[in-house]
């Protein structure tokens, strides 16, 4: 069983690619800690997403586990076609073109998935492929489909590989047509989350909901804003407050505005999203060496550790896992690395002083019990916080006060338990009994207390909605000890 009493907090992404699209792997992955799978739209074929999706959920059966399903959109994110031999040669001082018009691409003349780039590009203008590992400069534009552009830092291309022009005002919908696709066949397979690149405003993250809702207005799949524009950057605070959850996209955000500004950036988003309860990914590069090598840089370590102690709730994995030759290998590393911060520094009790207080908001009463479940777990050392939840509220805004104890969530609401799975801390379990309060809370613990979550004398707090058969929002604290 994989839901343990020392399990880490902080969740794990691990993106699937060839490399980990086997069950062996996707299991070996699961058991050394990846926490949600993300499927990334920019590759696979339905047939086969549609496999993995299959996978994951026979493990989760299998295993007792609630791992989460991140289906991530393109977006309008520019890219190279496919290249002969997915391996081609940009030679520095070399003249490439850049066709609109698909063609198998080659050293000299290559393929671009965005059929306004001659027009929306300028003269003398860099082009970044690969998250910046190559820069071509732009000489010429025919302005309807050809571009010419010198390599003035070459390497070896891949297919399929993302295109960046920073400072362009880039003409695409947020949502392209491949995109409303990709979102049709996510939605049926019923994903946990839907993540979407190069959101550059507000009102992208408002367009995407309305489309999900009209899809089916009971639908539980939510939202993931990738950052990555320094337009998204600007509006910021809108993003967060009318997304789910955000990941700070580091591999494109880390091209599209200068790379030393990317830290400050990260910091400054996990902040809010912790005040405002949304779940933050860090993304791109964390274990990058680990793609060939068996242990990671000292480097990449630091910064694991250190996106752990700014409070994320979790971190990514996608080269590492999708292409790398050691997915399960890179999982249990970066675990190691969460299970040694979290037991050695102080990343809990976030909040010193108790948020403002809005009499009108209709989440006021849920808002404070969670609050005041948290300080009072840390004023009585309590052993676990334990919400029961059918929305997966309560669990949100508890896990962004990261306490100390363990955060149980009791729910009947099935889906949720895997929607649950990318917040920090949080572990879940489906329970659909509904006799009473007393009994139910005395029936949670006693589950918590067979199954080790708990020991006799521990401290435990449950938080419900009184009385238990409205399913209301949570308005009652009970502090009791295991017996
Ligand atoms: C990124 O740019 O950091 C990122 C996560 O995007 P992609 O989907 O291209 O991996």
């Amino acid at each position: 069983m994989i839901n343990n009493k020392n399990m880490k907090r902080t969740k794990i992404v691990a993106t699937l690619g060839p490399a980990s699209s086997s069950p062996e792997v996707i299991e070996g992955m699961i058991k050394a800690g990846a926490d949600v799978c993300r499927i990334n739209f920019s590759h696979g074929a339905y047939d086969k997403v549609e496999e993995q999706i299959k996978t994951i959920r026979e493990i989760n059966k299998k295993l007792g586990t609630h791992t989460a399903i991140l289906a991530d959109l393109q977006g309008p994110k520019l890219r190279i076609g496919v290249v002969e031999n997915n391996h081609v040669e940009l030679v520095d001082g070399k003249e490439v073109i850049i066709t609109t018009v698909e063609c198998m691409g080659t050293a000299e003349r290559l393929y671009i998935t965005y059929p306004q780039f001659p027009k929306d590009v300028r003269v003398g203008e860099n082009i970044l492929i690969d998250d910046g590992k190559l820069l071509l400069e732009t000489v010429s534009t025919n302005g309807t489909d050809e571009v010419r552009a010198i390599v003035r830092h070459g390497g070896i291309l891949s297919s399929k590989k993302g295109v960046n022009l920073p400072n362009t005002k880039v003409s695409l919908p947020c949502l392209t047509e491949k995109d409303l696709k990709d979102l049709d066949f996510a939605l049926r397979q019923k994903v946990d989350w839907i993540g979407l690149s190069f959101v550059r405003s507000a009102a992208d993250i408002i367009e995407l909901k309305h489309l999900i809702k009209n899809f089916d207005p009971n639908i539980r799949s939510r939202v993931v804003a990738k950052i990555e524009k320094p337009e998204a950057i600007l509006d910021i605070d809108n993003i967060i407050r009318e997304t789910d959850a955000l990941m700070v996209a580091r591999g494109d955000l880390g091209v599209e505005v200068p790379m030393q500004e990317v830290p400050v950036l990260q910091k400054m988003m996990v902040k809010k999203c912790l005040e405002h309860s949304k779940p933050v990914i860090i993304a791109t590069q964390m274990m990058e060496s680990m793609i060939t090598n068996i242990s990671p840089s000292r480097a990449e370590v630091n910064d694991v550790a250190n996106s752990v102690m700014d409070g994320a709730d979790a971190v990514m994995l996608s080269g590492e896992t999708s292409v790398g030759n050691h997915p399960i290998k890179v999982v249990e590393a970066m675990t190691k690395i969460i299970d040694h911060v979290e037991a050695n520094s102080d990343i809990y009790n976030r909040d010193s002083e108790a948020p403002e207080v809005d009499l009108r908001n209709e989440r006021f009463l849920s808002d404070s019990i969670c609050f005041t479940a948290a300080k009072m777990a840390q004023r009585t050392k309590a052993a676990a916080v334990v919400t029961m939840t059918h929305s997966g509220y309560t669990a949100f805004k508890l896990a962004s006060h990261r306490p100390k104890a363990d955060i149980f969530v009791f729910t009947d609401n099935y889906d949720i338990l895997t929607t649950l799975n990318l917040v920090w801390g949080v572990r879940g379990f489906y329970y659909d009994k509904n006799i009473s309060t007393d009994h139910t809370i005395a029936d949670i613990k006693h589950i918590l207390k067979k199954s080790g979550m708990v020991k006799i004398n521990d401290l435990v707090i449950n938080i419900a909605s009184i009385p238990l058969s409205e399913m209301g929002k949570a308005n009652m604290i009970k502090l009791s000890a295991v017996e």
